[in-house]
């Protein structure tokens, strides 16, 4: 079974990789971010709810995303396994998610807080599709156009530095604890989140290929988790 999540901070590059890896082994990329960006722009309450959270960069009420992911979940396209992109982000999700579903892997996209703001300062992405690009290191064909729609791009509201601020903050204050929680479940595998997309997608395969728990990084796991 391929039951997959991505940790790591905000501009990682986890959503680029999920949307490759979910085509590779055809099962969906599930990312909360988008589920909740979409129940925002539809509008609908839990939506609404969700907006002003997002756009501070604050995390959204655990039982809010609970609610729209557990719906995703059951869904029949995700009986067979799932890249799960940005949940858990905190102790009580871990703890939810274990309760719904077992994960094969966890893999942590590790990358320096220069690079991210680098990344994050430069993404755009297409409201249309959702597909992501950078204006540096991935630009579209057309500048400004989504290559696949040809969609005006947008830049996310929480890609602002304000907004990127508290996502970072956040991150490490809620999120990287659960790191030790995967390690003691011996599911964790650290991921080098530096250079080309297909370098890392490259790594990204080789990691999730190595035995469980034993991906030739132990050393660098067993500093993440601390
Ligand atoms: P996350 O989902 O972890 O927040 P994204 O996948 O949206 O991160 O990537 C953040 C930004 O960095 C986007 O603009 C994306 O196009 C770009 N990006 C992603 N992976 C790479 C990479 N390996 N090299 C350069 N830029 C990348
Ligand atoms: P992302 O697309 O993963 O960068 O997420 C964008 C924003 O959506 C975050 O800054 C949060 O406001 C919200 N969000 C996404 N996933 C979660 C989650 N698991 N728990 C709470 N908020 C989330």
């Amino acid at each position: 079974m391929h039951r997959i999540a991505f940790l790591g901070p905000p501009g990682a590059g986890k959503g680029t990789q999920a949307a490759r890896l979910s085509v590779e082994l055809g099962v969906p990329h599930l990312s909360t971010g988008e589920i909740l960006r979409h129940a925002a722009g539809e509008g609908t309450a839990l939506g609404q709810a969700a907006d002003r959270f997002m756009r501070e960069g604050r995390l959204v009420p655990d039982e809010l995303v609970l609610q729209l992911l557990d719906a995703r979940l059951r869904l029949p396209d995700a009986a067979s396994g799932f890249v799960l992109d940005g949940y858990p982000r905190n102790r009580a999700q871990a703890e939810a998610l274990d309760r719904i579903t077992p994960l094969d892997h966890v893999v942590f996209f590790e990358l320096p807080e220069d690079w991210l703001l680098e990344r994050l300062t430069q993404r755009w992405s297409c409201p249309t599709c959702g597909r992501v690009y950078n204006l540096v290191t991935l630009p579209p064909r057309i500048a400004g156009h989504c290559d696949d729609d040809g969609t005006p791009l947008h830049q996310r509201s929480d890609d602002r530095p304000e907004a990127v601020k508290t996502r970072l903050r956040t991150y490490s204050e809620q999120t990287t604890p659960l790191l030790a929680h995967y390690q003691e479940r011996n599911l964790l595998r650290s991921l080098d989140a530096k250079g080309s997309v297909e370098e890392v997608g490259r790594r990204l395969r080789s990691a999730l290929e190595g035995n469980r728990g034993s991906s030739g990084s132990s050393e660098r796991q067993r500093t993440a988790a601390r």
